[in-house]
């Protein structure tokens, strides 16, 4: 069985034309983990998920998943090995129901029978509920919070050997943002592999095996989400507590 980790970001740099978005940034997932990766606005968390997802060039370092070189990868083809991700700001396609976006989520897998279709439809439905209920509503009618777990379940159609969240509680409200990060935890321990992007401190580090924190394009600290919560740094810059 293969070992290490899922994986594996290794001095990373990207760059927007001159400007230096990533100044060469190290970090690892492990099978069946939960990270966390915090930072400001403009820190580079978008950046660094666009470049696993291959949206953003890598100009040097490299990006390994499952111990393979993946960096020169286009990103339809990280997707084939598995490398899900939800993008910021949720993208459904409003037009669509509810069951058409979770189809659309199917794009590139091949399902083998209609039964195993079926069988990934209702995992989702039992995960989100609330999606079984508005199958035939237009996605574009529903509420914010609705729209994340769409999107979501529509991530995981694609059967995701790694799935990838950014800022997944973006713009939801309190309640909203409990329920969702509870459901990212839930399919977590179901045994999905989860790096996620989040400014919501105090909710993604306490329920993440580990974090880091990623300040103008630099990785700073690193460590198990619960200690990153306890450090007085951290406390400062994300949680607002001197
Ligand atoms: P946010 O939470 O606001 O999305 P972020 O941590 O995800 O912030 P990035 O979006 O990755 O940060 O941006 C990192 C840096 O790269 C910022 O300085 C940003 O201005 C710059 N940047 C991002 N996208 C582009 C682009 N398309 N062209 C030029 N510069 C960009």
């Amino acid at each position: 069985p293969p070992t290490g980790p899922v994986l594996e970001l290794e001095d990373v740099v990207i760059h927007y034309g001159r400007i230096q978005a990533l100044h060469g940034i190290s970090l690892q997932v492990q099978t069946g983990e939960l990270v966390t990766l915090l930072g400001a606005n403009g820190a580079g968390k978008s950046t660094t998920m666009r470049g696993i997802s291959g949206l953003a060039k890598t100009t040097t370092g490299d990006i390994r998943f499952k111990g393979e070189s993946i960096t020169r990868l286009a990103p339809h083809e990280r997707v084939k090995r598995g490398i899900i991700q939800v993008p910021e700001g949720r993208r459904i396609f409003p037009g669509m129901t509810v069951l058409e976006n979770l189809d659309m989520g199917c794009y590139g897998r091949r399902f083998g029978t209609k039964a195993e279709y079926q069988e990934a439809v209702d995992q989702v439905f039992e995960l989100f509920p609330r999606l079984a209920e508005r199958r035939k509503q237009f996605g574009g009618t529903m509420s914010g919070g609705e729209q994340q777990m769409l999107a979501i379940g529509r991530a995981l159609m694609a059967r995701p050997e790694l799935l990838l969240l950014d800022e997944p509680s973006m713009g939801l409200a309190p309640m909203v943002i409990q329920q969702i990060f509870s459901i990212i935890a839930r399919i977590n321990a179901e045994g999905t592999t989860i790096l996620m992007v989040e400014q919501n401190a105090q909710q993604a580090l306490s329920r993440s095996d580990r974090g880091y924190i990623l300040e103008t394009g630099s990785i700073t600290r690193e460590g198990p989400g619960k200690d990153l919560l306890g450090d007085d740094a951290v406390r400062e810059a994300y949680l607002g507590v001197a």
